[in-house]
This record gives structure tokens, sequence and C-alpha cells, in this order.
């Protein structure tokens, strides 16, 4: 029984985004701002004042270095040198002078000296011309801060650097936030906003931390040290869990865990429909960090490399032969499976570090991201088709453009894909001369092209998340408006089976790669569709593979037929769940 002065259990419902249940403190990460003291120094202290900077000074630098080395060793060495920056501001002689100076004629304490210093170099720099400088501003601030924590002898604490196990609770993640987290440190992430199909939200679920988002005012709701129960699977926050709730998610946490080694029995086995029809299972990957889990999961390949992530937390682009390094572990530790590398999806929510020149746009799912962004910087583009091809020998690699919305920008994608061949050949440096090119299909202006694309294109592959933002009008990443992003209304299924049919007239292949190719209920209605290829999260893998292996492919087909002809979203939804009770819920039961 609960005791009578246990604190009074509360649940908050958010959206169920990263499924698993984890139990913590709370920890409230909040970007705040900092008590500067504002004192006098006496004469007579002022050496052992400007000593006190100097020390702090050297801490500090140690500290980045530090942090910059675990940045290195786990995710590279590009990935690190967003604090070179940092470095160099600490050892700014003339900077650091200027606060000593001001110290010595006001009189006043160091670390007051020293922020005002900081924000004149911080206004400065932002007001530049150049982006370039402009961008070193947000350097200056992210230091001089972490300086200044230890001036006053408080700890500056980023989500990387969090430690001891803690349920994050902020405003908002970014997918470098997620991408910088080392699992065990963060059970959960619990946010205000945020959607199923947002970056740092993909992220966390491929690195296995559960998220519930789109909380809308968690922020306020919870304290630091409030003890949570996250329920990734239903989207539920529940402060002071008690006893019972407890006994009865430890009892869910067992269930599924034996449905996993289930699932898990079959995960070598192909995946084919009860009744014969082979499906291609994939993965979706961030980087090659994750390719030690392809086989444990049972992946047949990678139907997805978001390549970008090897630009987010770097200081400057990779260089040809660091993307090479990466593509091919990827493409040599998988083959004879297939790796589809798509070309790099900058913009919408990823957003590379400040040392790169990104404007910013007021709609920047609509502005320069992915294909239109390379197409601008052509060389760019080009080092990222080289090494693609470069890596093609050594392994299965198939290669795709995101964001095409005509035959135009594919022609010209294909243009410098030939100039970057050339360039090769003229070196004598070898690649696969029959390379398979596709293109997502994720604006509906390709989907309705599809037929034109489908005589250029050897694979097509359908990013459900962005095609139903763009179909909808749904901006992905909106909390506010999340529940109407409905992968069930008919304009979504119509799309998506014009698609298939162009490409099955052309005799290529589709894959389905958005978050919805992972969704147990949606599944058999996509594979009636005609989907060839379904690519997910890892973790999702051995769920779908047990689900398309026990049921028949002729049951979907009718399905489908029959969903296809209805005009409600929620009836088609009700459909899909229903097949889902009939068919596949006792199997996983
Ligand atoms: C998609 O849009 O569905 C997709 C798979 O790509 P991303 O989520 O990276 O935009
Ligand atoms: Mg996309």
């Amino acid at each position: 029984m609960d005791s009578e002065d246990q604190p009074e259990e509360l649940v908050y419902k958010g959206i169920a985004a990263s499924p698993g249940v984890a139990q913590g403190k709370v920890y409230l990460f909040l970007l705040r701002e900092l008590d500067i003291p504002d004192t006098e120094i006496r004469p007579g202290d002022m050496e052992a004042e400007i000593e006190r900077f100097e020390e702090t000074l050297l801490q500090t630098r140690q500290e980045v270095s530090k942090l910059q080395n675990e940045v290195a060793q786990r995710l590279g060495p590009g990935e690190a040198q967003v604090f070179d920056a940092h470095l160099l501001v600490l050892e700014d002689r003339a900077l650091i002078e200027e606060t000593i100076r001001e110290t010595r004629e006001s009189g006043r304490n160091i670390t007051f000296c020293f922020n005002r210093v900081a924000q004149r170099y911080i206004d400065a720099f932002a007001q530049m011309d150049d982006e370039y400088l402009r961008e070193r501003a947000n350097d200056i601030r992210d230091v001089s801060r972490r300086l200044l924590h230890n001036l006053i002898g408080d700890h500056y604490y980023g989500i990387s650097q969090v430690t001891g196990g803690r349920v994050i609770v902020a405003r908002d993640v970014s997918p470098s936030d997620t991408a910088n987290i080392e699992k065990g440190k963060v059970l959960a992430f619990v946010t205000d906003a945020g959607s199923k199909t947002s970056h740092a939200v993909i992220m966390a679920r491929s690195i296995q931390v559960p998220a519930v988002v789109g909380m809308r005012n968690c922020t306020r709701m919870l304290r630091n040290g409030d003890n949570v129960l996250v329920d990734g699977y239903e989207g539920l926050v529940i402060v002071n869990p008690t006893s019972r709730t407890l006994f009865r998610y430890g009892k869910v946490q067992e269930e599924k865990r034996s449905l996993e080694q289930k699932m898990l029995a079959q995960i070598d086995r192909r995946t084919k429909t009860r009744d014969g029809v082979r499906i291609d299972l994939m993965a979706n990957i961030e980087g090659p960090g994750e390719i030690d889990r392809l086989e444990r999961f049972g992946a047949e390949g990678v139907g997805l490399f978001r390549t970008e992530y090897l630009f987010l937390n770097a200081a400057e682009f990779p260089s040809e032969d660091e993307q090479y390094e990466a593509y091919r572990k990827v493409a040599e530790t998988i083959a004879p499976a297939p790796v589809t590398v798509r070309t790099l999806d900058l913009g919408g929510d990823k957003f590379p570090s400040s040392a790169f020149r990104v404007e910013t746009e007021a709609n920047p799912f609509l502005g320069l991201r992915a294909i239109r962004f390379c197409l601008e910087d052509v060389a760019l583009f080009k080092t990222q088709l080289r090494a693609i091809l470069r890596a093609s020998v050594h392994g299965n690699v198939k290669m795709m453009y995101p964001m095409i919305s005509g035959v135009g920008e594919l022609d010209r994608a294909n243009g410098i894909l030939k100039e970057a061949m050339g360039e090769l050949d003229a070196d004598g440096i070898p690649y696969d001369r029959s390379i398979r090119v596709g293109a997502m299909i994720e604006i509906p202006s390709a989907a309705l092209t599809a037929d034109i694309l489908a005589k250029k294109c050897d694979f097509f592959s359908i990013g459900s998340n962005d095609l139903i933002q763009y179909l909808l009008a749904i901006d992905r990443v909106n909390e506010r408006i999340a529940h109407l992003y409905e992968p069930t209304h008919p304009a979504v299924l119509r799309m998506i089976h014009t698609v298939v049919d162009a490409a099955h007239r052309q005799n290529i292949k589709v894959a389905l790669c958005g978050e919805i190719a992972g969704d147990p209920v949606l599944v058999p209605l996509f594979v009636g569709i005609g989907i060839d290829e379904l690519s997910i999260a890892v973790t999702g893998l051995p769920a779908i593979k047990y689900i398309v292996r026990n049921t028949e492919h002729r049951e979907m087909v009718k399905l489908t037929s029959e969903l296809l002809a209805m005009e409600d979203p929620r009836e088609i939804f009700a459909g899909a769940e229903d097949f889902y009770k009939r068919h596949i819920a006792h199997l996983i039961a």
C-alpha cells in the first residue's frame, strides 16, 4: 500500500515519440540567466583576483580540451572541431588583457568585468557584415558562459555533460543535442516542443532513449529532482509514481522484454509474408556508429543513411576523405547487403554548427534545404558525391537525392554526378560505374510527376515524414498541430499509391523510409499498397519483421483496397487498427 504521506501522483500527457519506459530524477535543462556578482575589490586583493581569473581560464581550457577529446573519440575528429574555436577564445590575449585592465581601472570584481568585455565582443561580432564573423559571436557566447560558471563557482552543464542518469526536461532539444549524448547518461527526454517526426526525436529513437514531446509546458510543471516515470509508449509523464504504478510498469517492461525475445528469435530469417512475398527490411542510420547493431536487430541492409549527421557537430565541412571513410566503413561492414546513402539534407530542423554560413530563414522547411542547398553549393555537393562514389567499390552502395521536386533538379544533380565520375576517371580512381541512383519522393510535386521521374531513376524512396508535412501543410515539428499530422489521410494514401504505381510500371522498386514505415498498425496497409522495401529505426526491425512474416500478403492487399475506398482519415485508421487486432495483436500479445 502507498503510505499516507506519499506525494500525490500526477499524470501528464504528451506525444509518445520514442518507445520505452524510464524512471528517474528530472534534470531541468534550461539556459537560465546567470547571476553576475557586482562587487568592489580592495586594492590589496586585486592581484589575487587577477590570479583567480588566470587559473579559471586554465581550468576552463582543460575542461574544453577534455570535452573535445571525448567527442573526438566517440564521434570522430570532425565533430570535435567546434571546440577549437572555443579554445581560441579562451586564449585570446586581447580579450584577457582588456578584462584585466578594466578590473584594475574600475576596482570591480573580475567576473563582472569579464562579462562586460565579453558582451562587447559578442555585440561587435554580431553586427559584422560578414556572416562567418557574425557567427563567431555564438562561439564567444558559449565559451564565455562556461568561463562565467567557473568564475562564479557554479557548474556548467550541456545535455551531453549530464551524468548520473537523468530525465532531461527541456523546452526543446536539437538534433545535435541528441547526437551528442551518451546512452545511460540520459534516461529519457521530455520536451515542451517537438513531434514524432522531428529529427531530435528520430535520433532519440535510434539511440533507444524514451521520449515524450509536445508537452507544451512541462518546463513549468516539473522541477529539478522530481521523481518521474516516462512512458514513451503512451506519451505519459507520471510524477511521483506510486508503488502500484511502478509495479504495473514493471510488468509492462517484463512483457515487452519477453515479446522482444520472441521477435529476436526470428531476426535472421528473411522477411517474407506468410504466402511468400518478399519485402526488403532495412535500417535507417545516422552514422557509422550504428552499424554494430544492424545484425543484432535483423537489418537486411541500410535503406537510409542520413549523411547530414556527419556535418551537424563539425566545425568545418568533413573533407572528401573523412566522408569517404564513413561511407566506406558502412558499405564494407554490411556488404553484400546494400546501403543507400542519401546526399546531404541540411536545413529544415537540421542545422550545422555555427561555423557554417547558413542564413536564417522564415520558413526553413520550405527554404534552402537538402538538394536545393547542394545545387547552390556545387563544390560541397561534388565533394560528397566523389566520397560516395569512391566508397562504392567497397560494397553494395546505392545513393539518392533528398527533396527532389521535379525532373529539372534530378537532371542537374545527375549532371554533377557525371562530372564527379569524370573527375574520378581522369584521376584513375575506381568507383562502381553502375551505381544505382534514386530520388526521394517527399514533395507532392515529385509524387505527382513520379511517372516522369521513374524513367530517370533506379529506385524511389518515399520520405513520408516530409511528404505528409508538405501534402497536408503540417509543420512536422510543431507540437500545436501534431494532432493534424494524419498518415491515414486519403490524400496521403492516394499519393503513395500513385508513386508505387508509377514506379512499378517502369519496373523500379519503391522503399518507404519515413517513421510510418515502422508503425505496426500501418505496415500491412503499406505492404498491401505495394511498397517493396521498408526502412526504419533499427530497434523497430524485429517487430516489423515478425508482423510481415506472420501475415498473408493477399489479406494485406484486400485491406488496402478497402481502405483506399474510404473517405475519413479516422475511419481508415480504425480499419487498419481492426486488421491489426484481428491478424496481428494475438501474435505479439
Ligand atoms: C522523410 O522525410 O520521411 C525522411 C525519411 O527523411 P527525413 O526524416 O530525414 O527528412
Ligand atoms: Mg525527408
